[in-house]
Parts: C-alpha cells; sequence; structure tokens
C-alpha cells in the first residue's frame, strides 16, 4: 500500500454528474478497493494502471486551505448549488481517521454559511463522527452504499471498506440523529434478477433503517472497468461470469427495474431521479491498462 501527502492545485471542482455543481475530492485513490470501481481510470493522472486501484491513496493535505479560497468565490454563498463528496474517491476511509481533511471541508462549508446542498456518499462509519457538522450545515445529506444484505458479499467485492450489516447501523444512527440521508443500491449485483427474495431482503432492511430516499444505479461494465473486475474474479464459477456479462442487456435491466418500482412502493421509499440510472457515458470511457 502506497500513501503519500500531496498538494492539490484546485478542490472544488465543477462537476457534469447531472444534479451536482461541484466536487470535493480530499484524497486520489482509495483503500476500499471495490472490485467493480469506475474510478479506477484516476490511475492514468499519477502514472498507476486500473490494476493498482486500491494500492494507493494520496491525501491532498492543501484541501482546506484551498476550500477556504474557493468558496468565497461561488455568487450568493452557494444558493442552489450542490457540492458532492466524493465523486471517485470515499471521504470517509481510513486515511480520513487521522487526516480529518474531509472533517475540515465540511467544517470550513458550514462555518462560510454556504447556503446551497452538501451531499455526501460513503460505505464507511467513520462518517457518524462528523454528525455535530452536518447539524450545522444548511442543507446536508448523507447516503451510505448498501449493496447487499450480506457481509461475505460486501467482503468479496468491496474488500476493505466496512461491512454492509456496519453502513446499515450507520444509516439508522443517522437518522436517529434527525440528518437526512439516502442509500445507494449501486451497483445492483446481477444476482438480484434471480434471486427477488435477496433485493426484497435490502429494501426491508434499509427500510427499517429509517431512510427513505434510495438511489438505485445498474452495473456498469465499461471495459476497463470489466477488466479488472473479471481479473479480480478470475476464480470464480464461469456461470456467475456470465450473469454479470448478461446484466448489460436492456431485458434484464427492465426485469430488475420493475422489481426495484414495486419494493419501493412496498416500502414506501422515494426513488431518487424517479429512475434507476445506467451511465451509457462511462461506458465510452476508455480503456486504461
Ligand atoms: S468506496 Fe467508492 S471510491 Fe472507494 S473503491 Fe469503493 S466504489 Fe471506489
Amino acid at each position: 500500500m502506497e500513501f503519500k501527502e500531496i498538494r492539490a492545485k484546485n478542490i472544488l471542482v465543477r462537476c457534469g454528474i447531472p444534479g451536482i455543481d461541484y466536487v470535493i475530492n480530499p484524497y486520489i485513490g482509495c483503500r476500499f478497493a471495490c472490485k467493480y470501481c469506475y474510478a479506477s481510470f484516476m490511475g492514468r493522472f499519477v502514472d498507476k494502471t486500473i490494476y493498482d486501484w486500491g494500492e494507493y491513496v494520496y491525501a491532498k493535505v492543501n484541501a482546506p486551505e484551498l476550500l477556504n479560497k474557493e468558496i468565497k468565490k461561488l455568487k450568493n454563498k452557494g444558493r442552489g448549488k450542490e457540492i458532492f463528496l466524493s465523486s471517485v474517491t470515499d471521504p470517509y476511509q481510513g486515511a480520513e481517521g487521522d487526516y480529518k481533511l474531509t472533517r475540515q471541508c465540511l467544517k470550513i462549508l458550514a462555518d462560510y454559511g454556504f447556503e446551497g446542498v452538501v451531499s455526501i456518499l460513503t460505505k464507511s462509519n467513520l462518517v457518524i463522527r462528523d454528525i455535530d457538522i452536518f447539524k450545522k450545515l444548511k442543507h446536508a445529506i448523507v447516503g451510505l452504499t448498501v449493496t447487499s444484505t450480506d457481509d461475505g458479499i460486501s467482503r468479496y467485492f468491496e474488500k476493505s471498506a466496512p461491512a454492509v450489516s456496519v453502513r446499515l447501523k450507520t444509516l439508522k444512527i443517522l437518522n436517529e440523529n434527525g440528518i437526512k440521508t439516502y442509500a445507494f443500491i449501486g451497483p445492483l449485483l446481477p444476482h438480484f434478477v434471480a434471486e427477488s427474495d435477496e433485493l426484497e431482503k435490502l429494501f426491508k432492511e434499509l427500510s427499517e433503517t429509517g431512510t427513505k430516499d434510495i438511489f438505485v444505479e445498474h452495473l456498469n461494465l465499461a471495459k476497463y472497468i470489466r477488466n479488472r473486475l473479471f481479473e479480480e474474479m478470475k476464480d470464480v464459477d464461469q456461470e456467475i461470469l456470465k450473469k454479470f456479462y448478461s446484466s448489460q442487456s436492456k431485458s434484464y435491466r427492465v426485469e430488475l427495474e420493475e422489481k426495484i418500482i414495486k419494493l419501493i412502493k412496498k416500502y414506501k421509499m422515494n426513488l431518487l431521479k424517479d429512475m434507476v440510472i445506467f451511465h451509457k457515458e462511462f461506458q465510452k470511457l476508455k480503456n486504461n491498462e
């Protein structure tokens, strides 16, 4: 594992993700090392391959200092804008425990009186540490990625991230503290088509945490993601790999979406963006071997 402190040139970066205006990525790389991670393409900026993903983390130690300057350039204190932490790293991965770069950035936004939405996405229970700051922000929303209810599955696909049972408990704690939350079911793992009970269990357990807003995304098998994922899964049964390939077909997506819409209604939840997201644009990203 390679760890380095670096100084970034800027930190509040404009973003093309629909609904999000800016992103803050306090780290380059992610220790959680999820097999399906689309952010592995970041390696091209630091002279790494997609296969190195999860093996390096660079902390942008001047992130708070930069944000302090950059936030002041937004008009109307950012009213109507959304800042997302983070798009290509997990803002609460292990290094955050020591560096507190995410915490310092959030504190700057809160102290400045940022008027827009600050949205967080993580797989870590470390996020609970910052409940005090979420309460000070004008509009904070905290999402936990939950891809299954089975810790064995999360340990396999999300090697170094906290287990899904921990993430479900984290959502419950955030909800009990009055923090606006959402669950991100992404990527939708292919076994859910054949095992509807598992999908139902996922919605039921999310509902029991008090979470209402759900963001759902299909598995993205752009070439560079597929190359790394299948390299990591090289020892698994070919039948399982076939299921992953079939997840890219329209009929598969339609079947899964129908099941999801029923579950959303049954558990009285809201499907954010009113649809299950399928990022066609990632399919076009060039392979980065
Ligand atoms: S936690 Fe997010 S950024 Fe980190 S490896 Fe997993 S999917 Fe990628």
